[in-house]
């Protein structure tokens, strides 16, 4: 099957030195990719900023602000069989990016913010062959921020985890589907949690194709 992931931070630029961003390290959609190459699949890597090594054997994107991940998606999802958004992308981005370095004043400053392209929420509203994953860092009520979420954003998918989680080799998650059914994957390192995953999301394809009668590319 051919996976599309998205993984790591933007960063939404202030003026040419500074710019809005935050905690996530990638290592969550990077282990997803890695265990999708050594289950078999193809896989397609939007990545946003982050320490980690480019990994080999797939092709990778590499995409900064929003926007530019924005238009990455968009030009790479309809060949896909899996679309996994696990990227943090920003909510907000400047609403004017300053073109000099902005000078330092003893007045208070305030930005102005405007929302960002909800890139998840933009594939659910697509025509699509493809499965669509979402993830939710919650800090409370992960349950039920995370069916809302799945019927807001239209995913077949949507895996919860715990917002603290975002910088730790470790992660514990809750995998919602559509009919309200979902399953506990217990605290485990991000590549163990990764392999369950992937073989969750191409079981959960192949039933979706079955039902469409549409061919696995
Ligand atoms: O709404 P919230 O940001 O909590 O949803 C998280 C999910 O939405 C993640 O799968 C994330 O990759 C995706 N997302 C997105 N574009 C945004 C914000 C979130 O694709 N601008």
């Amino acid at each position: 099957m051919k996976f599309l992931i998205t993984a790591g931070p933007t960063r939404e630029p202030i003026d040419p030195v500074r710019y809005l961003t935050n905690r996530s390290s990638g290592k969550m959609g990077y282990a997803i990719a890695e265990a999708a190459i050594a289950d078999g699949n193809e896989v397609t890597l939007i990545s946003g900023p982050v320490q980690i090594p480019q990994p080999a054997g797939m092709k990778f994107v590499h995409v900064t602000t929003s926007d530019e991940m924005f238009e990455a998606v968009q030009q790479e999802a309809y060949r896909h069989d899996v679309c996994v958004m696990c990227a943090a992308v920003a909510d907000y981005k400047p609403a004017n990016v300053a073109r000099q370095k902005m000078k330092k004043q003893a007045a208070p400053l305030s930005l102005e913010l405007v929302p960002t392209h909800d890139i998840l929420a933009w594939l659910g509203k697509q025509d699509r062959d493809f499965l669509l994953v979402g993830f939710a860092a919650e800090t409370n009520d992960i349950e039920a921020n995370a069916q809302k979420k799945l019927a807001a954003k239209n995913c077949d998918i949507i895996v919860a985890n715990d917002a603290r989680q975002i910088e730790s080799d470790e992660n514990e998650v809750t995998v919602f589907f559509r009919n309200g059914e979902n399953k506990k994957i217990p605290r485990a390192s991000k590549k163990n949690i990764a392999c369950e995953l992937v073989k969750i999301f191409c079981k959960e394809a192949r039933k979706m194709f079955d039902k469409k009668n549409v061919g696995i590319t």
